[in-house]
């Protein structure tokens, strides 16, 4: 077993799709990125990297190549699934959490793991995602951006 862990940031701002968790999310501001910057697509994805010893997503998919500019983030967990199964490993399970003030999570967090459990072949039941506030406090409780932390198991 390998274990892993993601963090990822991205600024919110009036005038972009709020993407989370490979789902569009109603929102009136979204996350800036050369991405779609879905923070947390992006944190599962480090996650994983980090359990299989292979850096980050700054270095396989990196932000001044043109090839990811406005890319979907599903596309990018795709591409790690394929090093995944190239080097024997499935997943054991994922644990994400959301860090953001607004808007409210909790009805699209069903989508988010349905998406995100397809997107790793993988069962839902191995796959848990939440979302909490920060009371206000620091850069995420002033709604400035949202942050996205996950943990991941590997099996080979
Ligand atoms: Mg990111």
């Amino acid at each position: 077993m390998r274990i892993g862990h993601g963090y990822d940031v991205h600024r919110l701002v009036p005038g972009r799709r709020l993407m989370l968790g490979g789902v569009e999310v109603m929102s009136p501001v979204g996350l800036l990125g050369h991405s779609d910057a879905d923070v947390v697509l992006h944190a599962v994805m480090d996650a994983i990297l980090g359990a299989m010893g292979k850096g980050d997503i700054g270095r396989h998919f990196p932000d001044t190549d043109p090839r990811y500019s406005g890319i979907d983030s599903k596309v990018l967990l795709s591409k790690v699934l394929q090093m995944m199964v190239i080097d024997g490993y499935r997943l054991g399970n994922l644990d994400v959490t959301i860090i953001a003030q607004r808007p409210r999570l909790a009805p699209d967090l069903p989508r988010m793991k349905n998406v995100i459990a397809h997107l790793l072949a993988s069962g839902e039941e191995r796959v848990n995602i939440k979302a909490t506030t920060e009371e206000g406090l620091g850069f995420t409780g002033a709604g400035d951006g949202i942050a996205c932390h996950a943990v991941v198991l590997l099996e080979d």
